[in-house]
């Protein structure tokens, strides 16, 4: 495929949060544009004369933005493809605080709060509603990834650990991964609940925990249409949805041991996704590493390709967070 064709299937948005609340007193170090999408990065500590960082993005959102200005601009055009019958990626990156589970989950029982994950619910069952010659058949699952180990969310056994298998035909998958079938956007939003509750069970603590793994909600819709030939013909597009573990780099917080090992693996897969999706958007490599971790194997047939990949790199203002606000920026950025 040729390198334009590539980097087109993957788009890069930054998303930036407004100050919280136990940010009184922060200098904000960002600085956004979004007509040129850029985003300009000040260091606290340099000196006022310092040239400043400047990144560009397929486009950029200020502290401002709304769910639906994220959805339509960065989700909307992926999720039309998947119900033509592409596989597609949507990942939050970013370190913990930024924005990562308020894009993909948001405030479900608020209509204007609601992040990508209930909102394509809506987009996929609305599409559906309106079609009139095609059977779907709509399917879900709802696992993590935790220290390079698989858990069904949707099943009550939470804590079997799941394998990956390949197929000669159908390629990657969990085995033993539920998967369940929804006809309405509100059965599916049941699933969902179910799987974010069963994430912190047996986690004594549920940030840490969340900070530290990856929830992929994934949705396959199948259509099926009568063809000219009188046969029925099968479209299967595969949306992947990625809340993905806190970005800092955790050597630094001073984790010894089981906390230092665990640390490793995050930042593992983590990496390996950014070394796949800079092979991708190279366009000249022809080997792209989907078998360092868990989750670039698992994603291997909806990055790349055909498939539409969307990073959403998430950053906070304060003048506090400037370094990992420049290594989410330094990163997504190598995505583009
Ligand atoms: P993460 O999942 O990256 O750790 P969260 O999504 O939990 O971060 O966000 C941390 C806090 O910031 C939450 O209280 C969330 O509601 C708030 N927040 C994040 N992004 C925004 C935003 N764009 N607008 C308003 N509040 C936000
Ligand atoms: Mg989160």
């Amino acid at each position: 495929m040729s390198k334009s064709k590539q980097c087109e299937s993957v788009r890069v948005v930054v998303r930036c949060r407004p100050f919280g609340t136990r940010e009184a007193g922060c200098d904000n170090i960002l600085e956004v544009d979004d007509k040129l999408g850029q985003i300009t990065i000040r260091n606290p500590r340099a000196p006022p004369d310092e040239p400043r960082k400047v990144f560009t993005f397929d486009s950029v959102h200020g502290w401002d933005s709304t769910q639906s200005d994220i959805y339509d601009d960065a989700v909307r055009p992926l999720v039309e493809s998947v119900v033509l019958g592409f596989n597609g990626t949507i990942f939050a990156y970013g370190q913990t605080g930024t924005g990562k589970t308020h894009t993909m989950q948001g405030v479900v029982r608020d209509p204007e709060g609601r992040g990508v994950i209930p909102t394509s619910f809506q987009h996929i069952f609305t599409h559906i509603s309106r079609t009139q010659n095609q059977k779907y058949l709509v399917r879900s699952s709802y696992l993590e990834i935790y220290q390079e180990e698989i858990r069904d969310l949707l099943f009550k056994d939470n804590n079997r650990k799941l394998e990956l298998k390949e197929h000669p035909d159908f390629g990657i998958y969990v085995k033993d991964l539920s998967s369940v079938v929804t006809k309405n956007a509100t059965e599916i939003e049941h699933v969902m609940n179910l799987g974010n509750q069963s994430r912190s069970v047996g986690f004594t603590n549920m940030n840490e925990h969340s900070s530290r793994s990856h929830a992929i909600f994934l949705i396959t819709v199948e259509c099926s249409e009568v063809g000219p030939d009188g046969e029925d013909h099968i479209r299967v597009g595969k949306l992947n949805m990625v809340d993905l573990a806190g970005s800092e780099r955790q050597s630094k917080t001073g984790a010894k041991g089981k906390r230092l090992k665990e640390a490793t693996k995050i930042n593992l897969s983590l990496s390996a996704l950014g070394n796949v999706i800079t092979a991708l958007v190279d366009g000249k490599s022809t080997h792209i590493p989907y078998r360092d971790s868990k989750l670039t194997r698992l994603l291997q047939d909806s990055l790349g390709g055909n498939a539409k990949t969307v990073m959403i790199a998430t950053v906070g203002p304060s003048h506090k967070n400037f370094e990992e606000s420049l290594a989410t920026l330094r990163y997504a950025s190598r995505a583009k």
